[in-house]
Formats: C-alpha cells, structure tokens, sequence
C-alpha cells in the first residue's frame, strides 16, 4: 500500500474522510444540492450579496475592463485602479486611516501575525480562534500562548508573565482574537481586550471575519459595535462571507499598512486579488452602505432561527449572532444528524475535529438575509426531527463552552515550537486544552525553513 493510500485509509478507519459536495448554480438561500433542491443552512454569504444581480454585474464589468486576472503580485505589476479604490472605501467604512487587501483571509492572518510577532515576540491567542490564526502562529516563529475561551482575567494572568516584552524598542507582544467566533457564534469581550491591551502595552489583532456585515452600526462590525472604531491596532476582514466575494484585507494605521506592504509574505509573494473579485467587493460594501436594512433582515432571521431551534428543545440562546451551533459530541452522531437532515431537505454541514476541539462536533448552522422567516422554522423543525429519529433528545445537547478545561500554568498553555520532522507524534506532556497541533501531524502545508535564503526573490 502507497504512503497515500494508507494515510486514507487511517482516515476512513477513524471516519474521518471528506468529500466535496457539488452545487449547481448560485449560493442562494436554497440551493441544488447534489442534483437535489435544498434549503441551505451553511453558507457564509450571510447578507445574499454573492448572488445579488448588482454585485454580479460589477464583477463582470470588471473582468471587461481590467481582465480576469491580476497578473502579478502587488509590488511587481499587479496593484489596479480597482484595489485602489476597495481599499480606500475599505478604510472609510472601517474607520481607519489605510487598508491594505490581500488573497483571502487565510493569507491576511498569515500576514498581519508574522508582521506584528516573529521571533521574539510573544503572540497570546484566544483557544478558540479561526485556524488561521493558529497556523499564523505556528508560521510567524514567535512564543504562542493560547488563553482560555474569552477569559480576560486567564489572558491577563498570561500577559503578567511575560518575561522580556520589549526587544529592540519594538513593542512585542500581540493579542489576537476572532470577534465572533466562526465555529460558535459568541462574541469576544473587545472592549475588556483594548484596555488590556493598552494598559499591557501589546497590539491587538481583531479578526472581524464573521462580524462584518452582521455585527454592528449598519454592519460595521464588532469593533464598531463596542464603540472602538480606530483604536485597534489592526482589523481583519474577509471578502468571502457576507461581501460576498474572495479576498480580505487588513485596516490600520498608515505606518502599519506600509510595514505590512514591505514585509507580509502572503502579499509580497502571492498574485495581487483578481479584479472581478476586487470590483464585486466594492459593489457589495457599496450595497451595504446604501441598504442597511438587510444587515437588520439578517439579525431578524438569526432570533428567527435561534427562537426556533429553542422551541424544538435545542438549547440555542436567544441573539441576533448568525451562527448557531448544534452541539453534538460524538462525530459520527453529527455526520449522522446532517444526513437525516438533509434528507428531509435542509442542508446543514457537519463539523468535526480538526475544525473543532474532539467531543465538540456539531452542525453549524447560519442564517442568511435572504431566507423567508417560514423557511427557517421550517428548518429548525426538521432539524428537531432529525435528532428525535436519531433518539438524541435535543435538550440534552450541550451549550457552546460548557466543558471549561480547568485553568492551567501558562508553560503548558504554550504551543511547541514546530520544527522540521519533529512535529509528528510530538504531543504528549505540556499538551494545550485541546491539541492545536492536531491538524500537523501530516506535515506543515508549506515548507517553513526554505524560503530563508531565498527571500529577496519576488513572486
Ligand atoms: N478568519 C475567520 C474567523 C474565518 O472564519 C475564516 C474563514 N472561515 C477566515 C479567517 C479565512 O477567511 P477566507 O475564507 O477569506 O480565507
């Protein structure tokens, strides 16, 4: 047996294989799924904005006027009228004093951390945040130390042990968080985050991935919602959820957006965003800007849908938060809810370790704008259904973050330093609340030693 095959067949042994699902057409409210109509409950295109006929005609109007593709990296030939124009409007709306767009959130993350960290610096990262951020971490060579779910008392503690914060007169200490958080809809304590950081004197990293558009004044976000436009140091947006589009970008202060333009690698060295993306963004952020109320049609449809599942027994709080996750435990439990599910036309992905802590898998549902408030009823209904054929009473789920892991010495919070053929099987004492390395086992996705000499090449 191949090195690959048997690698999938662990999988398969551990249930743990993926398939890709096929969509016909649009991400629409419902969608064709697997040549079957269903109503979709997993989609990040929040406000409807992917498959909204202005945003579509700006993205082909683009692809007229500048071409499909961008050509090159920024620094080399790649930066057009169109990223100019985003990134301005991007700042604007954000409420800071530049922006800069990169390739896709993953990369901006990558980016931002290993700009604001490297070695030397200590990144302090909220347990649960986006894997993005993890591998930014793991990429950016600094001291990581994962704080406990939302606890600012735990990060403080944290942050008291820092030994030698300063190096070279530069600040070197980052905080990074999601604002809400992609797998369980809750939202970070910003404001608590800020004074900290301020009083501590480290940067703070906001990941506003899934708050933009949803959260906040006119969907500005979480940040805006705590009344902290302009102060955090750097703010990452996606334009691949509720802008509906591909890309994202970093806003900060003019001097930080120019370090990240001489030094964030992702930007450096991959193809600057592809205009027709770029140009559906802006029509999007523009849509945003002149339609609030389909932000307020997305809030109405999440206490729908969160109202809903309540009345089925599922123990979903109230809120105005999109993401409602399903907590269910066992793996093949959620597999099997999915499927029952969707089987009775609501589609509703499953979400399993490594995306989410082993024992925490569950269906993460997301409303969009655009559903009629019966479709979601009616989905939350089959949802309850589904869990009673499965025999799971959908009372006895349990709440996001009810297993608190008991509070640990910050030295075996830290995550080991990856290092080159040392990473596999590499988890057994010191080992975080649940394994961030869990996804290395198969080796780093990118080669983390060999870009060193060659560095000054560019892309
Ligand atoms: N941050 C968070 C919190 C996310 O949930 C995601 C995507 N799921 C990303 C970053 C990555 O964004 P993108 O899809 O644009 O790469």
């Amino acid at each position: 047996m191949s090195e690959i095959a048997q690698r999938l067949a662990e999988l398969e042994q551990l249930g743990r294989t993926r398939r890709l699902r096929l969509i016909s057409g649009p991400q629409g409210p419902s969608v064709l799924l697997d040549g079957r109509h269903v109503l979709l409950l997993c989609s990040n295109n929040y406000l409807g904005l992917a498959d909204h006929p202005r945003v579509r005609e700006a993205a082909a109007d683009a692809a007229m006027r500048w071409g499909v593709g961008a050509g090159a990296s920024r620094l080399i030939s790649g930066t057009m009228t169109v990223h100019r124009r985003l990134e301005e409007g991007l700042a604007d709306w954000e409420g800071s004093e530049a922006c800069v767009l990169f390739g896709s959130g993953y990369l901006a993350n990558l980016g931002v951390v290993s700009t604001l960290s490297g070695r030397g610096a200590t990144v302090y990262s909220d347990e649960l945040n986006h894997a993005s951020i993890v591998d930014a971490c793991r990429l950016s060579r600094a001291e990581v130390v994962v704080y406990r779910h939302r606890d600012v008392e735990h990060l403080e503690w944290a942050l008291a042990q820092r030994r030698s914060a300063r190096s070279g007169g530069i600040q070197r200490a980052l905080i990074v968080t999601d604002s809400v958080f992609s797998m369980d809809g809750d939202v970070a304590p910003l404001a608590e985050l800020a004074e900290l950081a301020a009083r501590r004197r480290a940067r703070l990293l906001v990941d506003e991935a899934h708050a933009v558009g949803s959260v906040g004044p006119g969907g500005r976000g979480a940040v805006a919602e705590a009344g902290l436009q302009g102060e955090i140091d750097v703010v990452v947006g996606t334009l691949g959820k509720a802008l509906g589009s591909y890309g994202a970008y970093a806003c900060a202060s003019s001097e930080i957006v120019r370090l990240l333009i001489n030094t964030a690698r992702p930007l450096i060295f991959s193809t600057a965003p592809a205009p027709p993306a770029v140009a559906g963004a802006l029509a999007a952020l523009e849509l945003l800007q002149q339609r609030p109320e389909r932000v307020e049609r997305l809030r109405a449809n999440a206490r729908t849908l969160r109202r809903a599942l309540a009345e089925e027994g599922f123990p979903v709080a109230e809120g105005e938060i999109q993401i409602v996750p399903l907590l269910v435990g066992e793996e093949s439990l959620a597999m099997d809810l999915c499927q029952h599910a969707l089987d009775d036309g609501v589609f509703a992905q499953a979400i399993r370790p490594p995306t989410v802590p082993e024992g925490t898998s569950r269906l993460r549902l997301t409303a969009m704008a655009t559903h009629r408030p019966a479709e979601l009823r009616r989905a939350a209904a089959a949802l309850g259904a589904a869990a009673r054929r499965l025999g799971l009473d959908p009372a006895a789920l349990a709440e996001p973050h009810q297993e608190r892991v008991p509070l640990q010495a910050v030295e075996s919070w830290r995550m080991p330093t990856w290092e080159p053929r040392a990473a596999a099987g590499s988890s057994a004492a010191g080992a975080p609340p649940f394994d961030l390395e869990r996804d290395s086992a198969s080796e780093m996705p990118f080669d983390l030693e060999r870009d060193s000499a060659r560095s000054a090449r560019a892309a």
